[in-house]
């Protein structure tokens, strides 16, 4: 069969692009990426307001990569002088990287389904069919809100959903968040600050989590965005741990949520459903293997372990129960994707990867992502406790 391409990328997210990247450095040609909005379009939806929380900073000349960079010779906060971008800003980078690199991209392309073909893959897309010997899917997770189980989660609204808190905020003085973690205190400062009484519950209470995966606890950014707000104006988010909600009804005057083992809560506004993502591989759900609702990945270059040739890289990954869901550390992986590609193809990949390696994008050996040793016991946050106002949800009811 004639193949219209050596690897197709799905996805002009940064893990795509940075793929295609990585595939130009070890030599890969014939390397197209296609995605069915256009280039960085999960970060042209973000809301105006929302910054990326990991920091850029321009150090390559000492060896170390931009956090947020896609490449080991890049910065984001180099080319958009800023430390924290706004999702316009980061798809600007990831436009710059595409004219500078000249990577194949064509937009307006929507994958529909892909099917392994003797030792090819035969891609539906909505501009007819494409042939190639590998596929990366790099989908990300943007456009498939997590309802966390919700009955009448269409009452409220996802935070994904949002695309301008000010505007948002016209809309009612007192707002209810479902979740604790990144997007919902983010949403609760950005509320706040736009003289919004907030009231957030979490089926736990992550803000206090001392978890050393920084997937899994607030980043330092967002802690000191959190103290700065709650010390300008204290008591107006008020947090209900032990808050699982279980259903949304709407009721003449608004909402109610049913909460686990406590009285309903009452909502004027419709929630705001802070409750993350899933899984960017569920569209592919029969070519992966999955073990307790998670996808698997080979530990040798991301590949399914059902269907060979198909990669994945972004941040559904997962590696000895370590989430690789930040840029900085799902970009570990471009390097070892390409070199796996490129070794299969028979290319010769010389020197080209090196800095990869070095710059820490090409990382092969995965005993960093097990027995995490890297966080010493927390100290307390005594200012957060001080100021926030943090509610037993179960025992108040
Ligand atoms: C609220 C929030 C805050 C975040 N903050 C940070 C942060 O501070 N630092 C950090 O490192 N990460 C952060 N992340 C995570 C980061 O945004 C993701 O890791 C990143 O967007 C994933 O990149 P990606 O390339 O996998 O996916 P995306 O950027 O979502 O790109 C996927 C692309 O695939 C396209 N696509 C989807 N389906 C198809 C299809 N069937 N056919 C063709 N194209 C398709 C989409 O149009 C999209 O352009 C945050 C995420 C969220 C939601």
């Amino acid at each position: 069969m004639k193949l219209s391409h050596n690897v197709l990328i799905v996805g002009a997210g940064p893990a795509g692009l940075g793929c295609a990247l990585a595939l130009q450095a070890a030599g890969v040609e014939d390397v197209v990426v296609v995605d069915e909005k256009g280039i960085g379009a999960s970060f042209e939806a973000w809301p105006e307001q929302m910054t990326l929380l990991t920091p850029s900073f321009h150090s390559n000349n000492f060896g170390f990569a931009d956090l947020n960079a896609i490449s080991p010779e890049t910065s984001p906060a180099d080319f958009l002088n800023t430390q924290h971008p706004t999702g316009k800003d980061y798809a600007l980078y990831l436009r710059a990287i595409v004219k500078h690199y000249e990577l194949s991209v064509e937009p307006n392309v929507r994958v529909t389904s892909l099917r392994r073909v003797r030792d090819a893959f035969e891609v539906q897309t909505s501009k007819g069919l494409r042939t190639s010997r590998f596929v990366i899917w790099a989908v990300g997770e943007f456009a498939r809100p997590d309802l966390g189980g919700i009955e009448g989660a269409d009452f409220g609204l996802h935070n994904s959903r949002v695309r301008d808190w000010e505007q948002l905020a016209l809309t009612g003085d007192v707002f209810t968040l479902i979740g604790g973690y990144e997007s919902g205190i983010d949403a609760a400062i950005q509320l706040m600050q736009l003289g919004k009484k907030v009231h957030l519950l979490s089926r736990g209470h992550p803000w206090d989590s001392d978890d050393p995966d920084p997937s899994r606890a607030l980043s330092p950014r967002t802690r000191d965005r959190l103290k700065n707000a709650l010390l300008e104006a204290p008591g107006t988010i008020h947090f209900y741990k032990n808050a699982e909600v279980l259903a949304i009804r709407p009721v003449r005057s608004g909402f109610e949520l049913d909460v686990r083992d406590g009285k309903p809560f009452h909502s004027p506004t419709p929630p705001i459903l802070c409750t993350g993502f899933r899984s960017a591989i569920e569209p592919l759900r029969d070519l992966w293997e999955w073990k307790k609702g998670s996808p698997i990945f080979s530990e040798a270059a991301d590949e399914s372990t059902l269907t060979p040739g198909l990669f994945y890289s972004g941040p559904s990954l997962q590696h000895r129960g370590m989430l690789f869901c930040f840029i900085y550390k799902y970009r570990a992986r471009f390097g070892v994707i390409a070199r796996e590609i490129a070794g299969r193809l028979g290319i010769d990949i010389g020197d080209g990867l090196d800095l990869w390696k070095q710059r820490g994008f090409l990382l092969d050996d995965l005993k960093c992502c097990s027995d995490c040793q890297c966080a010493v016991e927390p100290e307390q946050d005594h200012q957060l406790n001080q100021h926030a106002e943090v509610i037993e949800y179960a025992v108040a009811a």
